[in-house]
């Protein structure tokens, strides 16, 4: 079966920067398991998998623009040190999940200066490349229950 909106794809994947350094990978966990079509995945690589057949093995770049989006500036801000619980414990590149009004999302302290520190709220991934080496491991149509709830079951 062919991939296409409201299929169930299982895909093994690794994911590299440019330079070649694995990012991401399903190698040890399994096969990711996803409901095509549905935005469950960035929209580079669905479309890069619409129409792939079981079997299937190749080898995918997405912009940032189909991937993580660009690097917001303004994403990126200068926060009093003592706003966090653990203030003594501090590292460049922990990572922190912050409530707003607009949701959760993930922030990495980019830097610290004395008592300050700067967290970039942008994916870590925004802004780069993704080269992705995809195989299909297993295509089926959704069931009801798993089109009423928009994923993979
Ligand atoms: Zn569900």
């Amino acid at each position: 079966m062919k991939i296409k909106k409201n299929t169930v794809v299982s895909i093994d994947y690794t994911l590299k920067d440019d330079h070649g350094n694995v990012i991401d990978s399903s190698q040890g966990r399994g096969p990711l398991k996803y409901l095509h079509g549905n935005g469950n995945l960035i929209i580079g690589l669905e479309k890069a998998l619409e129409g792939k057949d079981v079997g299937d093995s190749f080898s995918v770049t997405i912009p940032p623009e189909e991937g993580y989006g660009f690097v917001d500036e303004g994403l990126i801000q200068e926060v009093p040190r003592n706003l966090f619980d653990d203030s003594q414990g501090l590292e460049v590149g922990m990572q922190f999940q912050a409530q707003t009004e607009e949701g959760t999302y993930i922030l990495t302290i980019k830097e610290i200066k004395g008592n300050t520190v700067v967290v970039d709220g942008n994916h870590p991934l925004a802004g780069q490349n993704l080269n992705f080496d995809i195989r299909v491991v297993d295509v089926r149509e959704a069931t009801p229950e798993e089109l009423a709830h928009g994923h993979a079951h």
